[in-house]
């Protein structure tokens, strides 16, 4: 607990790990953007942290931040690739910090310059906007990133296990043999995407499953 500099003199247990000063939520938001700010209490437990973008693993000043209402900095851009990469139907619950798992929406009755900072941000964002029930937008689009290859997933990928696949019935097998088409095939259901692979071997052995006048090869 200290005071913060600011002329609001707030009673304050946040603390700049960069500047090494208590700060309340609006120095926070106005001259420590880009800092790691914790509980103090954090700070002596943590003296020697991380000062880069626990996403791509960059020094968070070298980009935009973007700091959740738990307090973890990232860089927005890193934020905001990954959100956008959960599926459209992802619960708002479903957005969480990929430090502390944490809501990355705002609680609706949390007030305060941190949170408001944050909004204003997430309503520049389809996906955000989705999630605080504002009307979508037109997104400028930018080109789409490469996807993210690391191993540091786990908060993520659950929420991508039920996830269905987009691609249904890309693979046509309109070169299949004559045998299946006599085969009624089952209407493509969207829930269950179908994954015809049809492997054609050419082995030596003949197909036996229709009339294909092999049989009299065979004479005794
Ligand atoms: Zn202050
Ligand atoms: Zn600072
Ligand atoms: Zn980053
Ligand atoms: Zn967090």
């Amino acid at each position: 607990m200290g005071l913060c500099k600011c002329p609001k003199r707030k009673v304050t247990n946040l603390f700049c790990f960069e500047h090494r000063v208590n700060v309340c939520e609006h120095c926070l938001v106005a001259n420590h953007a880009k800092c790691i700010v914790q509980s103090y209490l954090q700070w002596l437990q943590d003296s020697d942290y991380n000062p880069n973008c626990r996403l791509c693993n960059v020094p968070l000043a070298t980009r935009e931040t973007t700091r959740l209402v738990c307090y973890d900095l990232f860089h927005w851009a890193c934020l905001n690739e990954r959100a956008a990469q959960l599926p459209r139907n992802t619960a708002p619950a479903g957005y969480q910090c990929p430090s502390c798992s944490g809501p990355i929406f705002p609680p609706a009755n949390l007030a305060g310059p941190v949170a408001s900072a944050l909004r204003e941000k997430l309503a520049t964002v389809n996906w955000a906007r989705a999630g605080l029930g504002l009307p979508l937008i037109d997104e400028v689009v930018s080109p789409e990133p490469e996807p993210l290859n690391t191993s540091d997933f786990s908060d993520w990928s659950s929420f991508n296990a039920d996830g269905t696949p987009e691609q249904e019935g890309s693979a046509s097998t309109s070169a299949a043999p004559a045998f299946y088409s006599q085969v009624p095939r089952p209407p493509a259901s969207p829930s269950r995407p179908e994954q015809h692979t049809v492997i054609h071997m050419g082995g030596p052995e003949p197909l036996t499953h229709g009339e294909l006048g092999m049989v009299s090869a065979r004479g005794g």
